[in-house]
């Protein structure tokens, strides 16, 4: 199986063994599609411990990362949830978007992230005492943050940061090419197009330009569509629903292509 691939932005990776080896939780703030999930999926990789990813949502509840009692055809059992996995047999319990989830929820994180390492479940009666290759890791969008979602500070000050953002050019040039086969020319130029457009500061745009959008398009191209095209399809009907706007953004590529 090939390795996989991630390509670092800074000391992150320095950062995160050194939290792994002192058993601290991570915390990894950074706009979508910058490569935090990648990067625990290598992370993974490397320390040799099994990733369960829950990205959360509000009608996540503390069973969904915990664990229920089920019924079948021998009577009710108690089935562990994906946090209570991790917690148990050892591995990174990776929870993307945590803001979305319901402070109710993530309350049941903080005796896992401060010296106390155990995770208390209720229905069962059982505190498990995590293992020691348990890793809790949390990500979140702050640009998505609102008044009403924001972390508990409580649960904030619990973690070690990561701020991610979308790589240098060099850096993110080199992901393009290595993830589609694109020329170095044409990725220099996807990076300089994201470059313009990250720079253009309208709030019709829902999201900017990911490292993720630069990597499909370049696959499109690969795989046969014209620059124009996968520009049009990628980076300009992926970022807004306004005609104006699209209008100004099918300008940005038309230049270039
Ligand atoms: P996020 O979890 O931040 O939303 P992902 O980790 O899913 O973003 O990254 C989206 C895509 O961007 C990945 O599938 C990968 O192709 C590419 N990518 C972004 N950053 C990197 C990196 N540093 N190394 C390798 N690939 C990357």
């Amino acid at each position: 199986m090939s390795k996989i691939y991630y390509l670092p932005q800074t000391n992150e990776v320095e950062l995160f063994k050194a939290a792994a080896s002192m058993n601290l939780p991570v915390l990894i703030k950074g706009p979508t599609g910058c490569g935090k999930t990648r990067f625990i999926e290598a992370m993974g990789e490397e320390l040799k411990r099994d990733v369960y990813t829950v990205v959360c949502h509000d009608d996540l509840s503390a069973a969904d990362l915990i664990g229920r009692h089920l019924i079948d055809e021998n009577g009710t059992y108690w089935q562990d949830g994906p946090l209570t996995k991790a917690v148990r047999n050892g591995g990174i319990c990776y929870l993307d978007e945590i803001i979305e989830a319901r402070k109710d929820t993530t309350v049941v994180l903080h005796s896992l992230a401060d010296y106390r390492r155990s995770l208390s479940i209720d229905r069962t009666g059982e505190t498990i005492e995590a293992h020691p290759d348990f890793m809790l890791v949390v990500s979140y969008n702050p640009g998505y943050q609102n008044i009403l979602k924001g972390m508990k500070p409580s649960t904030k000050q619990r973690f070690i940061s990561l701020s991610f953002s979308y790589p240098d050019q060099k850096v993110e040039q080199e992901i393009i090419i290595k993830e589609s086969g694109i020329s170095e020319q044409l990725a220099q130029k996807l990076v300089m197009i994201a470059g313009e457009i990250r720079q253009l500061d309208d709030s019709d745009i829902q999201e900017v330009v990911s490292t993720r959008l630069l990597v499909y398009a370049a696959k499109l191209i690969t795989g046969g569509f014209t620059p124009y095209q996968a520009c049009i399809h990628c980076l300009v009907e992926s970022l807004s629903d306004d005609h104006d706007l699209l209008a100004v953004l099918e300008k940005v590529i038309s230049l270039h292509f």
